[in-house]
């Protein structure tokens, strides 16, 4: 009997010490960021994707996997949502939003990036359980009813819980949407898909305001036509936004640069949660400037590769 005890017991060391190390296991691999690692070495671990969320700014959250930002704008009259994420990540963000003390069924309006399954992925669900508007530009619309059969093409679905929302609110260049203290400036720029949508708002920290900006469309996509739209966006961005004091990007991983140690959205997490009283590091306008620079000198080699490509397939 106290052989069979020793012996289970014995065994329980070793499982619970195998779990151990397969977590120990899940992170970063060499030569990858921390952010980097949730669309990397990681990206199909759905575990290590589910993370806690987090606040940002006096009115900004992340509620999203490691992989997919979901943004939480907290506002006097209600909730807003900056996408979604996808299955099987849907009830996670559902279940973020109440850990930092809210009630999801106090979205009022889910407000989407763009036309792609991973950002709206979620949006029918939480559309259902919160009456929210769901808004996307018109161009956008049109494009994310495409992606159900992309999805197809492409061996991936249609799998359950794909399917867009239906249409609902459609987003103009110039529009406002308003909700209580909390107004969002919408700005049309395509290029990742044709009508991923940028939002400017003010976003808070210790009561003073910053420029925020979620740029919806974050890399060209969609060869010469798709990388001219961009860099037209880009060069708005540069024109008219230089001064962004946060970027509310739509991947954990984007924005990572050397500001210190190649930093995306996680490593802002917890550079915050190690000084919380030093300045925020998500304030960080020089990291702005420094990514546009980047996405514009990204966006013309992108356009030239794409060129080549596309004589080469004529002379092929
Ligand atoms: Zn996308």
């Amino acid at each position: 009997m106290k052989s069979t005890r020793v012996t289970t017991f014995a065994l329980i060391c070793l499982a619970a010490g195998a779990l151990l190390s397969a977590q120990q296991k899940a992170g970063p691999a060499p030569g990858e960021t921390l952010s980097e690692s949730y669309r990397g070495s990681q990206s199909r671990n759905v575990e290590y994707q589910k993370i806690a969320p987090f606040k940002v700014m006096d009115n900004l959250y992340y509620v999203g996997p490691g992989s997919v930002s979901v943004w939480l704008i907290p506002t006097t009259q209600g909730l807003i949502l900056i996408d979604t994420a996808q299955e099987p990540y849907v009830d996670t963000v559902i279940d973020n939003i109440k850990k930092v003390g809210f009630d999801p069924k106090n979205i009022k309006y889910i407000l989407l990036s763009h036309g792609h399954l991973d950002h709206f992925g979620g949006a029918a669900k939480i559309q259902a359980l919160s009456g929210a508007r769901v808004a996307l530009s018109a161009a956008d619309w049109d494009f994310m009813a495409t992606q159900g059969a992309a999805q197809a093409a492409a061996g991936r679905g249609p799998k359950e819980g794909d399917a867009p929302p239906k249409r609902d609110m459609v987003l103009k260049e110039g529009d406002t949407v308003k909700l209580g203290d909390t107004q969002l400036k919408v700005y049309i720029m395509p290029g990742h898909t044709p009508g991923s949508v940028t939002y400017e708002f003010t976003a808070y920290d210790n009561k003073k305001p910053y420029k925020a900006l979620v740029f919806g469309g974050p890399g060209p996509r969609n060869g010469v036509q798709g990388g001219t739209e961009f860099l037209a966006s880009v060069q708005r961005l540069e024109k008219d936004f230089t001064d962004v004091q946060v970027a509310v990007n739509v991947h954990s991983y984007l924005n990572s640069y050397p500001y210190p140690n190649d930093s995306g959205i996680l490593e802002r997490r917890d550079m915050k949660a190690k000084s919380p009283n030093g300045p925020n590091p998500f304030i960080d306008n020089a990291t702005w400037r420094l990514w546009l620079k980047q996405a514009h000198e990204g966006a013309v080699k992108y356009i030239a590769d794409e060129k080549a490509k596309a004589e080469k397939a004529k002379t092929n």
